[in-house]
Order: structure tokens, then sequence, then C-alpha cells
């Protein structure tokens, strides 16, 4: 499996590991080690990979939507067609739905929305009745993280928080995201998380005009000098909100992020952070959606992910990669 990592990485070599609280870690998308999750995680891509015969999906990862509520209004947003309408689903509904998936060898759950923290005392119950199998993540907007519901986080169980900031400039990320505070939200976020002891990355979403006036730099100094270890781009995609708008990235582009992924991955730049860019390694590997992580929004439908949203009426029979095509197609 590691020859299998290695061929996939594009010739690039992990020069940091993050250690938190006994244990150690490298990204956002791989559990800490060690850890029963850990364990769990490998055991179900040992399988994908044909390295294990045993009858179970190769799900790994549930990505969980869990309220359509959020107080912004994000240019990008792929949950732009149902946003602020009645969440359906109870907690019991979710923890049916995720007792499945957990018991099926899923390890990872992704917590996402909306924004996640307006359900929190939810939020919370999902990650305490997770914590001894699942690594545990939250993608917030950073919305109303105080110290006090940071704490809760942390002693809930939850692993990591992944705080959106799309701009270094305080104006324009608040522009992007239709609300006048989200940038002291995020900055807020950022240190009361890291106060309670929990793994923080700054997701973001690069524009075209971002990237073409050569600001890569200035948001990468700007996570450096927060002291976030993980820098998380994302790509924008011509879905909900940025539906039928020439949003996608070109090659041209794709490559002026790969070529920041090289320059800061290495040992010359050990005190800067770690950028991770998965869209980088999609030449490689084909994509995981429908294949090990699905997506559960608000309302109980399972998806490949939050910008594929064709539903899987019954994720068992994606064991069979025929299946999975059929439905990807
Ligand atoms: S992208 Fe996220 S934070 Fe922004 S409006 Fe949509 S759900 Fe809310």
């Amino acid at each position: 499996m590691i020859q299998k990592f290695m061929d996939h990485a594009e010739g690039q070599n992990l020069h940091r590991g993050f250690y938190l609280k006994g244990k150690y870690t490298w990204d956002m998308f791989n559990p800490h080690w060690p850890s029963k999750a850990f364990n769990r995680f490998y055991t179900t891509q040992l399988r994908e990979h044909g390295l294990l015969n045993q009858d179970q999906t190769n799900i790994r990862r549930l990505l969980i939507a869990i309220t359509k509520k959020c107080p912004l209004q994000c240019e990008h947003c792929s949950e732009w067609d149902t946003l602020n309408e009645k969440d359906q689903f109870t907690l019991d509904d979710f923890f049916k739905k995720i007792d499945g998936f957990v018991d099926d060898g899923v390890s990872q759950l992704v917590f996402s929305g909306g924004e996640p923290l307006i359900r929190f005392n939810d939020l919370v119950e999902m990650i305490q009745r997770y914590r001894n199998k699942c690594n545990q993540w939250v993608y917030t907007s950073g919305y109303q993280l105080t110290p006090e519901k940071a704490e809760r986080l942390a002693a809930a169980g939850l692993n990591g928080v992944a705080i959106s900031l799309d701009h270094h400039i305080e104006e324009f990320h608040n522009l992007f995201r239709g609300n006048q505070k989200s940038f002291q939200w995020v900055k807020d976020a950022v240190k009361n998380c890291k106060d309670a002891g929990l793994m923080v990355t700054i997701n973001s979403c690069l524009t075209k005009t971002y990237l073409n006036d050569n600001n890569t730099d200035h948001l990468i100094n700007l996570v450096k000098e927060w002291n976030v270890p993980i820098l998380n781009i994302l790509e924008p995609r011509a879905v909900g909100h940025y539906a039928n708008k020439d949003v996608e990235l070109s090659i041209r582009e794709q490559q002026m992020i790969e070529s920041k992924v090289r320059q800061y991955n290495n040992k010359k730049h050990l005190e800067y952070p770690l950028i991770s860019y998965p869209a980088m390694f999609r030449k490689n590997l084909p994509c995981g959606g429908g294949r090990s992580y699905l997506f559960l929004d608000y309302d109980g439908t399972l998806s490949p992910c939050p910008f594929c949203k064709t539903p899987i009426k019954n994720h068992l029979e994606l064991t069979n990669k025929c299946e999975i095509e059929a439905v990807l197609n």
C-alpha cells in the first residue's frame, strides 16, 4: 500500500507531520495515529486495493451535511438551491443512518452543512457517539465558534476543524462570503480551536481571479502568520450558486497551484503550512466519490459527493466497481 501511495504522489515526499495530544497526523484526510479509527480506515483501504478479501463496502469516509441553515451567502455555495430550507432529519434519523456505515467500516466522519455549528447540540452528540471508532472533523465558516464551543467540541472527541478562508484581505473575503463579520469569525475560530487543542486547517476555494492576481503567496503567508499547520486548497465547481458560470480552473490555473505545492512542501519551507491540494492527484487516482467516500445530506439522501448529487439508493451495491461507474455515469 505504501508503494501505491508513492505511485500516486507525483514525486512528492512527506516532510511534515504534526503531533497533537499523543497522536501523529500529516493531513486532514487520514485518521491520527495511533488510533482505532486509523486501523479501521486502512483495513478498508486494503480491501479497496484488493489486498484483503472481505465482503464489506470500501466506503471509509462519510461527509454529512447536518443542516441547511447558514448565516452566510457565499459566492461558491454548492448547497445554494436548498439553503435555509427546513431541516427534515432528526438526530435519531442521523444515528440510524450513520450507525450502519460505521458498522460497515466507515472510520472518518466529516460534518458540514449549511453551517454545522448552527445545530451545535446535535453535532456534539454525534461526535460523542462515534468518538471511539471514528476520526471526526467539522467543516465550518467559523460562525460563533467561541472558546466555550471549541472546548465542548474537543471534550466530545472531535479531532479537527477545517475553517473556510477564501481571501487574505478581510474586505474581499467578506464580500465572497456575503457577510461582513465572516473574516473575524474565521480569525476567532482559529484561535479558539487551537487554544482548545484541536487540529486546525484552513480550507480555501481559490477563484480564477484570485490566482491570476497572484494572491496565493499572500494567503499562504497569512495562514503561516496564524500558525495554522495546513492550508487545503479547493477548486470552484460550477454547481449551486456557481451553476452555469465559467468558474472551473483551467489547466494553467491548476498548474499555478501545483507550483505552490511544490514550492512550499519541501524541507526549505518547514516553517510554512503544508499546502494540501487534493485535485493535484486526480490524474493518478480515480475520484473517490462513491468509491471510498459518500455524501449524506440533511434529508438522508446519499450521493457520491457534495458536487455530484446523483442519488444512490443502496450503498452496499457499490462494492461492485461496475455499479459504481453506472451510478457515476
Ligand atoms: S458555502 Fe457553506 S458557509 Fe457558504 S453559504 Fe454555503 S453552506 Fe453557508
